[in-house]
Parts: C-alpha cells; sequence; structure tokens
C-alpha cells in the first residue's frame, strides 16, 4: 500500500503515528512531501525563542487522543535524562520549540516502527503541485518535477499564512509571515504589529523577552487580546449528555437556538456573570484592564470560560457539521473573531507579561483599524480610530483567509478544484466527508487532515492536536480497509527524492 502525505507538519506526525500503532499487515511505503528543511515541526513548533510558549496545555497536546499524557510523559523522560536542563517538565505550558522534538523523535520512531515490519518511510524535500488521477491511483507532482504514484493521497497542508489584507507585500520593511520567531530586528526601533490575536501575542512576547526597548503596538479592527486561559471546572455527566443529546437529534433548523439556550442554561447553574460574558466579548474595555481582570479570574469555578470550553469539547465537531450551511457562515462572519478569543485563549503566564508591559508603555493594543498604506519615503501609516500612527517596521499577523494561491498550499487547491476532485468550501478549506475525512470530489482515495477539514469540522477541533489525531485513526482504518495494493505500470517511473530527514 502507497500513501502519500503531503506536509510534514504535525498532522502529518499523527498519521505516521497512528499508522505505526495499527501495525498494518501488509508493507507500507509512505512518502511524506514538505519543501521545509526540518520534517515535524510544522510552522508552529520551529526553532522559536525560548518564550514562545504552546497555547494548549501540555496534558492537551499530545499526538495520540486515547493517550493525552504522551507529551507529558515524554517531557519527564527527557527530563530525567538531563538533555535539556532548562525544561521544567511539570510545568503547564511548554516552550514550542520543545513540541517540534517532540513531534521529530515521534516521528522517527513511528517510522522505524514502520520500516521493522518490512515499510519505508522516504521524504521528498519539495512543494506537491498537483495529484492527477491515473488508472484507479493518484499521481503526485512537485515543483521539483518529481511524480510518483499511490493508492491513498492525505493532504496536511496547515493553516493558510497571515492575510496581505493592505497589499503591501514586497514593500521593505513589510514582514508577512512572522514565523518563525527568531528574525533579528532592531531592538530600538518601534514594532507595529497588525493583528491582536494569538500570533500578535507571540510576536510581542518574542520581542519583550529578548529585551526590545522600543514602543511594540499591536493594531487590529476590535483590538481584542485573546482571553486568558481559565482552568477547566468538571461537568456533571448529565449535563454533558442533555447537551450531547440535543446535539445529536435537534433538527438542524432549530440547533443553533437549542444550543445556546442549553449553554445559557448550563453557565448560569455553575453561577457564571452575565456581565462577564458580555464585557468578554464586547470591543472598548482598555487591553490592560481586560488582561488583568482576566487574571484574576484563571482559578474561578464560576467563570464563564471554565465552564464553556469542556462544555463544547466533545460536542463541537458533531455540533458544527449538523448546522445549517448558512448558520455556519453567519457564525463566522458575525461571532468568529470575538468567540476565536474564547476559544483559543493565551496561557497566563504570557497574559502577565503583557500586562507588565501595557502597564510599564512598552506595549500598546489599538483598535479601529480602517486603512494602512505604505509612504512615499518609506514605512508605512497605519489609520486607526480616525488617527494616523506611522511605523518603520510592519509585522503581518492578520487572521489569514482562504490559501492564497501563491502558497504552494493554495496553489495545490487551486490545480485540484480547476478537475473537480476538491471543491472549496464557503467555511474554510475543502469540503470533506464528516466521517472519514475523504475529499469530496471525483477522486477516492484523497483525504484532507487539519486545518483543510475546517469547513466540515469546526476550526477549534480541526486545529487542535487531540482532534487531529482522532481524525488521523479515522484515516488509518479507512485506508487499510478500502486499500488496493498492487503494482502499477507508474510505479517503476518514480523518481522519489529521500531526505534522509527523520532524526531525532
Ligand atoms: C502560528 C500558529 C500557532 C499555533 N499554536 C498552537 C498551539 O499553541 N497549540 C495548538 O494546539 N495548536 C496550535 N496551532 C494549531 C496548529 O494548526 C496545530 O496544532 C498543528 O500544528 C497543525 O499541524 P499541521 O501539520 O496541520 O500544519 P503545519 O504545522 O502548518 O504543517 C503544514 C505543512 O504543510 C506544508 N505544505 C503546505 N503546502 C504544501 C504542498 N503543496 N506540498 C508540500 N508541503 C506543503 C507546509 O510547508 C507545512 O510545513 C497553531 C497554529 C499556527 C498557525
Amino acid at each position: 500500500m502507497r500513501l502519500a502525505i503531503i506536509g510534514g507538519g504535525a498532522s502529518a506526525v499523527t498519521l505516521v503515528d497512528a499508522l505505526a500503532r495499527s501495525a498494518p499487515k501488509e508493507k507500507v511505503r509512505v512518502s511524506i512531501f514538505e519543501p521545509r528543511a526540518v520534517l515535524g515541526p510544522g510552522r508552529p513548533y520551529q526553532e522559536d525563542a525560548d518564550s514562545a510558549l504552546i497555547n494548549r496545555p501540555a496534558d492537551a497536546m499530545s499526538i495520540r487522543h486515547a493517550d493525552p499524557l504522551d507529551f507529558r510523559n515524554w517531557l519527564r523522560e527527557v527530563a530525567g535524562s538531563g538533555e535539556f536542563p532548562s525544561v521544567d517538565p511539570e510545568a503547564r505550558f511548554q516552550p514550542r520549540w520543545l513540541f517540534g522534538v517532540y513531534l521529530r523523535r515521534r516521528l522517527a520512531s513511528a517510522a522505524a516502527r514502520l520500516a521493522a515490519g518490512g515499510g519505508t518511510v522516504d521524504v521528498c524535500a519539495a512543494a506537491v503541485e498537483d495529484v492527477i488521477p491515473v488508472d484507479g491511483q493518484l499521481l503526485t507532482l512537485t515543483s521539483t518535477g518529481v511524480t510518483q504514484p499511490h493508492d491513498h493521497v492525505v493532504m496536511c497542508l496547515g493553516t493558510p499564512r497571515p492575510a496581505d489584507i493592505y497589499g503591501l507585500s514586497g514593500r521593505p520593511g513589510f514582514v508577512a509571515d512572522p514565523y518563525p520567531l527568531t528574525e533579528p530586528l532592531p531592538t530600538g526601533e518601534p514594532v507595529t504589529v497588525l493583528g491582536s490575536n494569538l500570533s500578535a501575542v507571540d510576536i510581542a512576547v518574542a520581542l519583550l523577552r529578548r529585551g526590545h526597548t522600543a514602543p511594540i503596538r499591536l493594531m487590529s479592527r476590535n483590538g481584542l487580546l485573546p482571553s486568558v486561559r481559565c482552568r477547566p471546572v468538571a461537568i456533571d455527566p448529565v449535563e454533558a449528555d442533555r447537551l450531547a443529546e440535543a446535539v445529536r437529534h435537534t433538527p438542524p433548523a432549530a440547533l443553533w437556538t437549542t444550543v445556546r439556550r442549553l449553554l445559557r442554561s448550563s453557565l448560569a447553574a455553575h453561577g457564571a456573570s452575565p456581565d462577564e460574558i458580555a464585557l468578554d466579548l464586547a470591543v472598548g474595555e482598555s487591553a490592560a484592564g481586560r488582561v488583568a481582570r482576566q487574571l484574576g479570574r484563571t482559578d474561578a469555578a464560576d467563570c464563564w470560560r471554565a465552564v464553556l470550553l469542556p462544555l463544547l469539547d466533545p460536542v463541537g465537531e458533531l455540533l458544527w457539521q449538523r448546522l445549517p450551511l448558512h448558520t455556519r457562515e453567519s457564525f463566522l462572519r458575525r461571532h468568529n473573531t470575538r468567540i476565536a478569543t474564547v476559544l483559543n485563549p493565551m496561557p497566563p503566564a504570557t497574559a502577565a507579561l503583557l500586562l507588565e508591559a501595557l502597564r510599564n508603555g512598552s506595549l500598546e493594543v489599538h483598535s479601529g483599524v480602517t486603512a494602512v498604506t505604505a509612504r512615499p519615503g518609506g514605512g508605512f501609516t497605519v489609520t486607526a480610530a480616525g488617527q494616523e500612527h506611522r511605523a518603520g517596521v510592519l509585522l503581518n499577523a492578520a487572521r489569514a483567509t482562504p490559501y492564497d494561491p501563491e502558497e504552494s498550499a493554495g496553489w495545490l487547491l487551486g490545480r485540484l478544484a480547476e478537475r473537480g476532485l476538491a471543491r472549496p468550501h464557503p467555511c474554510g478549506g475543502v469540503y470533506v466527508d464528516f466521517t472519514t475525512n475523504q475529499v469530496l470530489g471525483r477522486a477516492s482515495g484523497l483525504y484532507a487532515l487539519g486545518h483543510l477539514a475546517s469547513g466540515d469540522i469546526y476550526y477549534a477541533n480541526a486545529g487542535s492536536l487531540l482532534g487531529i489525531s482522532a481524525r488521523a485513526e479515522r484515516i488509518v482504518a479507512r485506508i487499510q480497509r478500502g486499500s488496493t495494493p498492487g503494482t502499477s505500470p507508474l510505479a517503476t517511473s518514480s523518481t522519489l527524492t529521500i531526505g534522509g530527514r527523520l532524526d531525532g
């Protein structure tokens, strides 16, 4: 059985790991296509500044959803060996780079396990530009001219890069994609970041920890920082079942109203205050006031955010999928930017650092951005709330829009759409079958994992590692049931570049 994985980030690691753990009865040939030099970390977990923390607690960052403590146990192992003396294996939030090491090592051991069973994992250091169905197989074509036939292809393309909303790419001083965060920036020069979401916060923290002396400005339309993560409360199984039942059985047209009513009543039963909900979702409170207020609530059992997340987590996927398409579209248009600050919160340690910087004036957060233009003599003018601000260096952390045809993921999806192999989803990514993650289109054997499936599998789940790992297992089960091994006439003409980058 030949399996191609397009993209070599965390999703690819969960997939190879799930495949290796399934102990396949037949020989598998896995080919991973990834243009980046290092396989495993993908975009979020590269060799970043030490300061960049993972946004989720370490106990929810495993590549195995049935073993959520796998990362934690790995941390204890490496700390015990003395390999990384600075690592505190019990810290709730761990550095991103360390998670990158975990991913690389889990990939290496999964590849070794497949090899022990007679399989292979090869790496091709190139982007895939097209996938063509030929004689019941799928042929991948890369930017370097490599062609290879497969029985199954899983696209793990990650999130789109930040949108260039104001058309500034190529202008001196404009950093279109700030990851990795290790790029040197002049410490004495003011820095403006477009956006106030998690990526913008990552940039601010990296700069502050690096001793950046000039002001850092985060500027966005709503000026809302991510909420501060609370300790989740335990949900009574009866309450969880009531919600799950409603999500499963309410007719789609009434689902949104019913679920909102149930969530409201659960929040009220936990003592959540409507004023706190309104304040958390409203624009206008000062950034320092908001962060200080939320930092004071991280352990509060009656904080609505501490209740909402564990309530929604088990039902989020099915709820999203059962909502009518127009409700999903309207939700994304009207509520998503504000709700995303709650569903994707920042660690309290990050919030504490921001608060100190907001109070001593080294960090500012501005709302009401309406325009950004390049100045004739260099630099930029950012118009926010009717005032013009000058910026020399502008880092782009705007929310991602659909995949840009200029990036390799967008290019590939464009080719697939042209030939009817995939259909763009109005809520993000491409249409997939909810049960199997198979891409809905003319080719069988083509799958999407991670953000690319977020139109049908709500992104908060599609992008969370435990959610991705559960889906990876479904794909593995599916391809093992439906695999059609056999030598294709095309197999002999393949010229795969072996990268040998499955290092520990
Ligand atoms: C900046 C950022 C921070 C995040 N932080 C967190 C966090 O703290 N906690 C958390 O749980 N989740 C976080 N996430 C969510 C994240 O999406 C998942 O945790 C997970 O890393 C997704 O892995 P992936 O493999 O799907 O995507 P990625 O890691 O982005 O990997 C996708 C890979 O596909 C490759 N690729 C794209 N197109 C092609 C092509 N045509 N051919 C070949 N290769 C291609 C890219 O080069 C890339 O390496 C973050 C996401 C981002 C973008």
